[in-house]
């Protein structure tokens, strides 16, 4: 490993070869949480005539106060024909068609209801509990721009259009492949030297999140016949994701077989803590990363390097990891040549997230992991980071 590349400059690298996917076409009830490919424009008037925003009773705000004859009955849905004249009050139930002659609504709260008449006794404004036609939205106009991610707000406010389908990218096919002899799986007993893999279901339920579609084939050994079968599969998705076998050792033989495989290495080795060995190349247009093993240092290298690829190449606006700013808890002693990402709790109770270490603190102990809410950058450096900074983190949700 020679020159470690800064962690912005590998971000930089892996997005600037991230190009998004071809546009799709699906119904809305597929596109949750995708962002969209193209601009929406409204076919209709929203809402799409004047309708009541009350159950009461549609009159002329010339007329009131004052007692009115109930000529009708407006319901949502059933829409009465007849005009409504001087002297004249329609019952109108919430979403009701304001009736023609009809200028404002009068709540059944604020009326004296008789046989057939009603009594206004307060004065009533133009347009009072009317809804509108367009107020929402006109025909014509952008109700969301490319990239908006379509939260379920937003979904409810293409279907209230009438849109049916919408525009987004395809979903990245992801392959996540964990490597080393020594992995089994959940499930089976381990003999000595066996641990059990836990970085695929971890890889892949955090890139499903992010909208990939991942096959997680079985673990492969460090041997190159077997390594060169799997990544050879692997290498048909967009993204290839393997753990393990990226560092320095005699068992570390990811990189040399991808090469073989064609894979062009784009970078080797960033400068982070955990997370050093980090490997990202590309064959074609599909991005291979190589995360280290220990599972801390994959769910790092995932966050800052992985999650962002798969959300670029989505079309996400904003694809970056979504750091914020918090307070740190205690002094921390910063690296002097690799930007640490310290697993730490958040505190919420205090005026802003306060970031507090979590204890252990070693890349391999994903089960201290759980106690942290996010990862705190410490950029490399000299100075003690004191209590009390500012500092930038990734929440882990
Ligand atoms: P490596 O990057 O292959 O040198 O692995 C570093 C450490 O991570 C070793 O202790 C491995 O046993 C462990 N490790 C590698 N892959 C996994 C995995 N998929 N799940 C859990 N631990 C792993
Ligand atoms: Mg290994």
């Amino acid at each position: 490993m020679g020159d470690l590349i800064a962690v912005p400059d590998a971000l930089a690298a892996v997005l600037g070869r991230a190009a998004t996917l071809p546009v799709e076409r699906v119904e809305l009830s597929r596109a949750a949480g995708r962002p969209l490919a193209e601009p929406v424009r409204s076919p209709v008037d929203l809402p799409p005539f004047p309708s009541s925003s009350m159950d009461g009773y549609a009159v002329r705000a010339s007329n009131a106060p004052g007692v009115l004859r109930v000529v009708g009955t407006v319901a949502a849905g059933r829409p009465e024909r007849r005009a409504l004249r001087d002297g004249e009050a329609i019952g109108i139930s919430t979403g009701g068609v304001v009736p023609e002659g009809a200028d404002a609504v009068v709540p059944v709260e604020r009326v004296i209801v008789r046989l057939d008449e009603v009594a206004v006794e307060s004065t009533v404004s133009l347009g009072d509990n009317i809804r509108r036609a367009g107020g929402d939205v006109r025909a014509g106009a952008t109700v969301l721009e490319a990239g908006a991610q379509l939260t379920p707000a937003r979904l409810a406010a293409l279907a209230a259009c009438g849109i049916e389908r919408v525009g987004v990218r395809r979903r990245p096919r992801v392959a996540v492949l964990a490597t080393g002899s020594e992995l089994r799986p959940p499930g089976e007993a381990l003999a000595a030297g066996q641990i059990y893999e836990s970085n695929g279901i971890m890889l892949a339920a955090l890139l499903e999140e992010s909208g990939a579609l991942v096959e997680r084939p079985a673990a492969a050994e460090d041997s190159e016949d077997v390594l060169e079968r799997a990544l050879l599969r692997a290498l048909a998705a967009d993204v290839v994701v393997t753990s393990g076998g990226v560092s320095v050792g005699p068992h570390d033989l990811v990189r040399r077989v991808e090469a073989r495989l064609g894979v062009e290495e784009v970078f080797w080795g960033v400068a982070m803590r955990p997370g050093k060995p980090i490997a990202f190349g590309v064959r074609g247009r599909t991005l291979v990363f190589g995360l280290p093993g220990n599972p801390v240092s994959a769910l790092v290298g995932c966050l800052l390097f992985v999650r962002p690829a798969v959300l670029a190449l989505q079309g996400h606006p904003h694809p970056a990891p979504p750091f914020r700013t918090g307070t740190l808890a205690r002094d921390v002693t910063p690296r002097p040549e690799r930007d640490d990402y310290v697993r730490a709790r958040i505190d919420w109770a205090a005026a802003g997230p306060l970031l507090e270490p979590t204890t252990g603190q070693e890349s391999h102990m994903i089960v201290k992991t759980t106690a942290a809410d996010a990862i705190v950058h410490v950029p490399r450096g000299s100075d003690v980071v004191p209590a009390g900074a500012r500092v930038d983190f990734l929440a882990l949700e």
